[in-house]
């Protein structure tokens, strides 16, 4: 008997004699093939044993004595005529395809493979012959009957000392596990593939070895890029906004040495010029080898961005609102209580005119009349005071506040709409600013509208380069603070740079021309001044100075 060599390379061939079954001893031509196994890890080895004896020749069926020895019986295998005529096949193949010998012969095989496999396997198999190569087809065999299973057919031809091919060789491997792990593979990714989709959550692995990049279809989406399309992290890193191309490169160059997982948001510039923004978490992992890999997923929170955005906007809108609301009912409730002492003054004065006006006037019946006059004008300055107490009771939250803090939660709520618009921003923070008494929602309020005011000056602008605004804190030469923010928009034309401040003055459609008269009844109260320019350059300032010790 024998055994399978620990390892053979391809085309060794020897002539031995082999004791066969009946103890004689016969000549065989013994050609030993590696084939490569689906899994590559590992070398399957066919060998093709050919009976060189005469009397060995053929069985009862007329089949050549090939494999009679004890390998084959435990591998399906088949062989055919140099122009592919099959004239044997094992017990074991006959068994895998359902078939007799007799069915099998010839091209009978091709009822032993699933009618659906049939055409393709045949197809394959006469490319093989016709160009004379080495090759295989994967195909389910068997019967309605048996079952059906899949199997791997490897074929290749035994070539004489000429090259001349004289037969062909073949064998089956089961591999229906394998399709039935592919399959569930294939289910599991589909499953993966719709759960990414209706996360807006792409995978992606990047080596850091190579630089080699994988995405998943939703990373593909994410980044607008077509499937066919190879992903590189150069072609990745094109999409990034420049202003982020820094904070990206920093977690890429941190993750290449640390293992701590990462976690940041940027923002994506799309085809169509607008912003999308991405979350993106990643973790280090050790892939084979010694190579280095950062795992991770990108979610799309463009959509989360919008809704936080609508959401303060919705805030900024309701509190602006409430206070148009409040303004409105303090006024009428001024023109209200202050018209009554007003009226009583004007009745007096036209009684004590009368009393006045007589031919003999009644000096004692204007008196009173002046008196009354007196009493509702002081009633009158009484309803204004208090009035001015309401309304500065209103405005008594004050701390200590750090300006620097303020600025900063400021700029989250004008964010999106300056990142959609694609306007940069230069933040000039001064270092050790002394801390402020102030009411610090005002002066949030404030600067909302200072930078709100510059976003949309700056969005006016047309052009590749949308432009930038500039906010700045510092102490001034008087050691107050100075919180300046600049723009690169159309500056103050005519008579804005007169007016910016007054009440309802606006040259927006859908302006009310309130913010900035508020802002400077906000800046006032807390004892310091505003102010409002052109630059020398481009665009508008606005200035606000607030004392330190108010
Ligand atoms: P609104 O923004 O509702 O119009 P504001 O009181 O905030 O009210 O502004 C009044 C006007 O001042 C605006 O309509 C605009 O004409 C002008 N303005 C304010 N800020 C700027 C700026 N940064 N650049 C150019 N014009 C500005």
């Amino acid at each position: 008997m024998l055994n399978t060599p620990a390892r053979v390379f391809s085309g060794a061939k020897t002539e031995a004699r082999i004791k066969g079954r009946h103890g004689n001893y016969a000549w065989y031509l013994i050609k030993a093939e590696p084939i490569e196994s689906v899994d590559a890890e590992q070398n399957f080895v066919l060998l093709a044993v050919e009976s060189r004896s005469t009397n060995e020749d053929s069985d009862e069926y007329g089949r050549p004595r090939i494999g009679t020895l004890g390998l084959w019986d435990q591998i399906p295998i088949w062989s055919t005529r140099a122009d592919g005529y099959l004239d044997y096949a094992n017990d074991l193949w006959l068994k895998c395809a359902g078939l007799s010998f007799q069915q099998a012969m010839g091209w009978g095989w091709a009822d032993g493979v699933h009618p659906d496999d049939r055409e393709g396997m045949t197809e394959i198999w006469r490319m093989l012959v016709e160009k004379q190569i080495e090759g295989y087809a994967e195909a389910r065999m068997g019967s309605d009957d048996i079952g059906w299973r899949w199997y791997l057919s490897r074929a290749f031809p035994s070539r004489d000392d000429n090259g001349t091919i004289v037969r062909w060789y073949g064998a089956l491997f089961d591999i229906s596990d394998r399709k039935r792990a592919e399959n569930a593979l294939r289910v599991s990714e589909a499953y993966l593939a719709n759960a990414q989709r209706v996360s807006q959550t792409g995978s992606f692995g990047l080596n850091f070895s190579n630089g080699a990049l994988y995405w998943s279809d939703e990373t593909y989406r994410i980044f607008e890029q077509a499937r066919s399309e190879h992903p590189s992290l150069e072609k990745a890193m094109a999409r990034v906004h420049r202003d982020d191309i820094g904070l990206v490169q920093r977690a890429l160059d941190h993750s290449a040495v640390h293992d701590d997982e990462i976690d940041f948001s940027c923002r994506l510039v799309t085809r169509n010029g607008g912003i999308k923004f991405v979350r993106v978490l990643a973790k280090p992992v050790k892939g084979r080898g010694e190579t280095r890999e950062l795992v991770g997923a990108v979610i799309d929170i463009t959509a989360a961005r919008v809704a936080e955005d609508k959401l303060m906007q919705t805030h900024l809108e309701l509190a602006h609102v409430s206070r148009v609301t409040a303004m409105g009912e303090m006024s009428a409730s001024i023109v209200h209580e202050v018209n009554q002492p007003l009226s009583a003054i004007v009745t007096h004065g036209g009684a004590c005119l009368r009393w006045l006006n007589r031919s003999e006037p009644n000096l004692l019946e204007a008196t009173t009349s002046i008196e009354h006059m007196m009493a509702e004008a002081k009633r009158a300055g009484e309803v204004v005071r208090r009035l001015h107490a309401f309304a500065k009771k209103e405005s008594s939250a004050r701390a200590l506040v750090k300006i620097n803090d303020v600025i900063m939660e400021t700029l989250p709520l004008v964010n999106l709409q300056r990142q959609t618009k694609r306007i940069d921003q230069r933040l000039d923070l001064g270092d050790n600013l002394p801390e402020i008494l102030a009411d610090r929602v005002q002066l949030q309020q404030v600067l909302m509208n200072l930078v709100g005011n510059a976003v949309q000056a700056v969005a006016q602008n047309t052009g590749i380069e949308s432009g930038s605004i500039h906010i700045q804190s510092s102490r001034s030469a008087e050691g107050e603070l100075a919180v300046t923010v600049r723009d690169t928009g159309p500056g103050l034309i005519g008579d804005t740079l007169n007016r910016i401040f007054e009440p309802f003055y606006t040259t927006k459609k859908e302006g009310m021309g309130m913010g900035l008269s508020i802002c400077r009844s906000i800046v006032e109260s807390h004892g310091g001044r505003i102010t409002a320019g052109n630059n020398a350059d481009k665009g508008a300032y606005v200035r606000v100075v607030l004392p330190v010790n108010p």
